[in-house]
């Protein structure tokens, strides 16, 4: 991350005053949305019951909602009946899973994130020029063990700094680093650094892993840190991009800092002596919670909030080419997926709504 992508100055409330200040871009990515999308649109199309393997993005509330929908989330493709509809999730499958999918006669659509295929075509090709791969991620999360199975044979799990001076490979004239897309910008810098110590001639992914999403809710997040005494992120304890964003917001000068899946988990304690409050949300978060927490903090005085803009975001990801298929058959028009750039709430969104 470049210094000047940090150095915008956060507006400043008069002296005492309680204030908010907005994070954006927060919320809902492009390949969450595209995901999310997919599920309701299987919903729609085939009707209930749709199986998805996996939480269908890390967010509690999205899993609930698309529950009460007619969707069952699975954790293994084992446990979805023979022949049926299973939806694989934005996080990514191993070859083994699509594998297991055919031989059990599954229907299958994969909402797996394309920054997420980009990485796994990386891995391939890597491991077919016979590179040590070194992957930077956490260990159990689904994205690392998608990728990771791509090319068991070839890649080595990187969780952290820490971790590098255990790393061996077989030729370190053939080693390149890839990562999960979700992690902390600044901690994987430090151990591609200190991978690059050991092995000099460590070669870099042919485009960033870290995704535009994540990095750009970091750089936000940043810019407003030093000026929060609190920082509140909404997003689910097993969503890997919010909890790096409370993370970053303490590293960069916030005094305190929480994840939420829901308003009513803040403690109003949190609130004492604080002036300013940070609010930001994880990248598979729906905007209608974060305005939850922006009506609950004005219900205590922090009704006057603004935005602290670090990018604009308009990437666009078509559906999964099996849904879009099934939709123009049934004279449906295909839906390209938008990321909502979340400017200061103006009207409520529709409760239970998702977008
Ligand atoms: S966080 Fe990034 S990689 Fe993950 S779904 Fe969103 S855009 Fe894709």
């Amino acid at each position: 991350m470049h210094p000047a992508d940090i150095a915008a100055p956060a507006p400043t409330g008069a002296d005492g005053a309680k204030r908010v200040l907005l994070a954006a871009p927060r919320g809902y990515c492009a390949g969450v949305d595209r995901a999310v999308i997919t599920v309701e649109k299987a919903l729609e199309l085939y009707g209930p019951p749709v199986y998805v393997r996996k939480e269908i993005v890390h967010n509690k509330h999205v899993v609930r909602t698309l529950e009460k929908r007619g969707a069952i989330f699975v954790d293994e493709t084992s446990e979805v009946p023979e022949g049926a509809r299973v939806i694989f999730s934005a996080h990514g499958v191993s070859p083994a899973v699509h594998q297991e999918a055919r031989q059990l006669s599954l229907k299958t659509i994969d909402a797996t994130c394309p920054l997420v295929t980009k990485v796994h075509r990386e891995a391939v090709r890597f491991a077919s020029d016979d590179y040590d791969i070194l992957l930077v991620g956490h260990e159990g999360h689904e994205e690392v063990e998608g990728t990771a199975g791509e090319a068991p044979e070839h890649i080595t799990l990187v969780q952290s700094p820490q971790d590098v001076e255990h790393v061996e490979v077989r030729d370190p004239e053939k080693v390149v680093w890839l990562s999960q897309t979700t992690l902390s910008v600044d901690e994987t810098m430090e151990t591609v650094r200190r991978l690059r110590e050991k092995f000099p001639l460590l070669q870099d992914p042919p485009s960033d892993d870290i995704c535009y999403a994540t990095q750009n809710r970091q750089v936000a997040v940043k810019q407003m840190a030093a000026e929060c005494d609190l920082m509140i992120v909404v997003g689910s304890q097993n969503s890997s991009n919010s909890k790096r964003l409370v993370e970053v917001a303490l590293e960069y000068g916030s005094r305190d800092g929480h994840l939420v899946d829901y308003a009513d988990e803040i403690d109003k304690a949190w609130l004492d002596g604080v002036q300013t409050v940070g609010v930001t949300s994880g990248a598979s978060v729906p905007e209608v919670l974060v305005r939850d927490v922006l009506d609950w903090l004005a219900e205590r005085g922090y009704a006057d909030v603004s935005a602290v803009t670090a990018a604009e975001e308009s990437l666009l990801f078509s559906l999964p080419p099996e849904i879009r298929r099934d939709l123009k058959a049934a004279g449906q028009e295909s839906v390209k997926v938008q990321h909502d750039p979340g400017a200061i709430p103006s009207a409520r969104k529709a409760e239970g709504s998702l977008r």
